[in-house]
């Protein structure tokens, strides 16, 4: 057999596309095979039944777990990643989020609140209000940059005072990607991805994951997931994860030139005369506006581009903007005015007119 090359001394554009191949036998395919499956043949030698695993998981989960440099599990879709690692929390636990997170973390902290836990909201880029805030925690959540409002939190800070007081701490990576930003060596211990969006790519699968710490309770975290996972079925269709391996293989090419058309972008959209703020953290795809006229002003630039599209999501190939504050679950701190930009990997001069003709009207 030929054996392939260890990812471990790979650099991460190489771990993007080697990770995940079938072993190097002689005939094999290049790419996993998609095992549309229920069960096995007894005596079962793997997984025995669909909700337990599938190979085309571990495929992804080998790839994204080198690059957090953790071990990963993939889940039906970015809250069923979120809610597994929220069930962490023990009963009427207390949970630090930022103000800011993404909307929908918030609303199921909501219910959290109501079933006795106590949350405490920070602006997680005030690094003394979130470590004041740690104080008899069992949780800290964490997003840099934050969505929508695109705000940077000390992820370092946070996660070293957290572990000193024996608070489980966690970063929703979806806005930065494992190339950009790598949580569980910055301490935390867990990371927790919406892979519809960058790491997919190309707005074709709902999926998530979460990516526990190799060290510490990182194994137990694991089998704790795991378990969550099986028992409450938030698992992925394996059409679904073999589509997000395939995006991930390019998420290097994408990344690269999302962000550098959301930079150049963020530099021309500096000084225009619609705008009375543009929000842009030196990093990343993601650039947020605040248009001159309110709200039905930002509404009227959103439907009147024609490259960029008004939908929800991010981290595609194609460029999205989205008035946040149309949604009643976004936090009321999001000026009503806020278009978020989601970049794409177009060209960067057709984005560029298209959207200052929309802002110009
Ligand atoms: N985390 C962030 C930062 C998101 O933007 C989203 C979705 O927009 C989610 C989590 C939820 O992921 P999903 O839509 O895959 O359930």
């Amino acid at each position: 057999m030929r054996v392939s090359h260890p990812l471990d001394d790979l650099s991460p554009a190489s771990v993007l596309v080697a990770a995940g191949r079938p072993a190097r036998v002689p005939g094999a395919s290049v790419n996993p095979p998609v095992d549309f499956t229920s069960t096995y043949a007894a005596p079962s030698t793997g997984v025995g039944y669909g909700r337990n695993g599938n190979a085309v998981w571990t495929a992804f989960e080998e790839a994204l777990g080198h690059l957090e440099g953790g071990d990963a599990l993939v889940f039906g879709s970015g809250m069923a990643a979120i809610s597994a690692v929220l069930a962490l929390v023990p009963p009427g636990g207390v949970v630090v989020t930022p103000r800011h997170a993404y909307n929908l973390t918030n609303v199921l902290l909501e219910d959290y609140a109501k079933a006795g836990y106590e949350v405490r909201h920070v602006d997680i880029s005030d690094t003394a209000e979130v470590l004041a805030a740690l104080e008899g925690a069992d949780l800290v959540w964490t997003e840099s940059p934050t969505n929508p409002m695109l705000e940077v939190a000390d992820l370092r800070a946070i996660f070293t005072a957290a572990r000193e007081q024996g608070v489980l701490s966690v970063c929703d990576n979806t806005l930065s990607t494992p190339l950009l930003q790598q949580p569980l060596e910055l301490g935390a211990d867990v990371v927790v991805h919406s892979v519809t969006k960058y790491l997919a790519g190309h707005s074709d699968v709902v999926l998530g994951a979460t990516v526990t710490a190799t060290r510490g309770q990182g194994p137990e975290l694991l089998a704790r997931l795991t378990r969550h996972r099986t028992m409450h079925g938030a698992i992925a269709g394996p059409m679904e994860v073999w589509l997000a391996l395939r995006g991930l293989r390019t998420l290097h090419l994408r990344v690269e030139r999302a962000a550098a058309n959301a930079a150049e972008l963020a530099r021309r959209l500096a000084d225009h005369p619609a705008l009375e703020r543009v929000r842009y953290p030196g990093t990343g795809a993601m650039v947020a506006i605040e248009v001159r006229g309110g709200a039905d002003a930002a509404d009227r630039v959103a439907a009147d581009c024609r490259l960029w599209l008004d939908a929800t999501s991010l981290g595609g190939v194609e460029s999205l903007i989205e008035r946040r504050r149309k949604y009643a679950a976004e936090a009321t701190t999001v000026p009503e005015n806020l278009l978020r930009l989601s970049v794409g990997i177009e060209d960067v001069d057709d984005l560029w007119r298209d959207l200052d003709r929309a802002l110009r009207g």
